[in-house]
């Protein structure tokens, strides 16, 4: 058997990671602890069901653990249910869709190329191939969501069921007026808060959860935890959609969730990632971590301050977020040169769509920068501005090997001895 293969792969990922400056807004690092529990002998135990009530014996502490992890994310979001179970953010929006929507329903999500998710609709994805969707959009003129399209098509179109949330926006969401045309159209409201999660947990931006039916997150964004997707209820309810428990009674909503993750969608839940998102949500409710989230915002703002002062069109002017997604016409490069050029200096990011985008999302005309890794890792404003500096010289001479190699040695320098996690 030979494994080290795998295990020197490993190693020299770690080392990629070590020496880099990591702006993809979707990634962080975790603490050790969360990596200990993820690789914990938790991995070998099937736990189908939900604690106190398993398909399999041996379950008593996996139980104690689901039942922390569940608490602790109650406590954090203010949450009255929490499903820990699904395995990603994709599957926990799966797993809303199964519960209140059947096969050709009407779904309104944000457009992808406007900043939306894959799974709010995309025609590539279940929740397009599966439901029948349409999309709001952004203003071409600011960048931000255009609410009064958005009202004007959810009264036209009357869809089952409203999708607040994103993946490259970068302002706050209102929640409240979403819920105003939820309510207006006789729509469930899901908001999707993966990216911005930790922010809303530590009160920096708007908490959806009182208005929103369902909130789904994933935990190893800003929530800087294990890979995972979580599904919230601010309050139970009876589900809508009259599903009925086998005496007859109609379900609670939280009923109709659990069944939509297992058996719905999923089988035996992941034990050793459910103890790594107590691990997670017990690091997020500390003040270590709101010290944290407060820096990814100052960052995300130093950055994109930096960013335009070099002459960088960033959509809608600027964050209230930990992102930022970057118009690069006015630099003449694409978001695919981009991105290729920088990864060659060991600054990793992605090529993005932008609202309107005359390109392919093979091409894009954006990329897209987030603060939440590199803020895991030390780094403060003053790195900001620098870091400013290496994308601009990147972007205006991206195929000059010796300016590529130069600012990869400034990266690497500044990187290389910090730890990947530090409080
Ligand atoms: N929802 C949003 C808004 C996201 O940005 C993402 C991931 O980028 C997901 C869902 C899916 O998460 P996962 O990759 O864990 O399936």
């Amino acid at each position: 058997m030979d494994n080290k293969i795998v295990f020197d792969l490993i190693e020299k990922e770690k080392q990629r990671q070590l020496k880099g400056i990591e702006l993809i807004a979707s990634e962080n690092f975790v603490s050790e602890d969360v990596m200990r529990a993820a690789g914990s002998v938790l991995t070998n135990k099937y736990a189908e069901g939900y604690p106190g009530r398993r398909y399999y014996g041996g379950c008593e502490i996996v139980d104690q653990i689901e039942q922390l992890a569940i608490d602790r994310a109650k406590k954090l979001f203010g949450a009255a249910y929490v499903n820990v179970q699904p395995h990603s953010g994709a599957q926990a929006n799966a797993a809303v869709f199964l519960a209140c929507l059947k096969p050709g329903d009407k779904v309104m999500g944000l457009d992808l190329s406007h900043g939306g998710h894959l799974t709010h609709g995309s025609p590539v994805n279940f929740s397009g191939l599966t439901y029948s969707p349409v999309f709001y959009r952004v203003r071409k003129e600011d960048g931000r969501i255009d609410y009064e399209e958005m009202e004007a098509l959810a009264r036209k179109e009357k869809p089952k069921m409203i999708i607040v949330g994103a993946s490259a926006y970068s302002r706050d969401l209102d929640y409240a007026k979403f819920r105003e045309v939820a309510d207006e159209v006789g729509a469930i409201l899901m908001a999707d808060i993966s990216h911005p999660s930790g922010l809303i947990a530590k009160g920096i931006l708007k908490d959806p959860i009182p208005y929103c039916d369902i909130v789904t997150t994933t935990t190893h964004k800003t929530l800087r935890g294990t890979r995972g997707g979580i599904i919230m209820l601010g309050k139970d309810f009876e589900n809508p959609f009259g599903h009925k428990t086998p005496k007859g009674e109609i379900k609670l909503m939280s009923q109709v969730i659990d069944g939509a993750v297992f058996p719905g969608i999923q089988g035996g839940p992941l034990e050793h990632i459910i103890a790594a998102k107590a691990i997670t949500f017990e690091e997020a409710l500390s003040d270590g971590y709101f010290k944290y989230i407060l820096q990814v915002l100052k960052n995300a703002q130093a950055l994109s301050t930096a960013l335009m002062d070099r002459g960088f069109e960033i959509i809608s002017g600027g964050t209230d977020n930990h992102l930022m997604l970057i118009d690069l016409h006015n630099k003449n490069i694409t978001g695919k040169a981009a991105e290729k050029a920088l990864e060659k200096a060991d600054i990793t990011c992605n090529k993005n769509m932008i609202p309107y985008d005359d390109r392919s999302p093979f091409v894009t005309s954006g990329i897209r920068f987030g603060t939440a890794a590199i803020t895991t890792r030390g780094l403060k404003e003053e790195e900001m501005v620098k870091i400013a500096d290496y994308v601009q010289e990147v972007v205006a001479d991206p195929e000059n090997e010796k300016v590529l190699a130069r600012v990869k040695d400034e990266v690497n320098a500044l990187m290389s001895s910090r730890p990947l996690f530090q409080w």
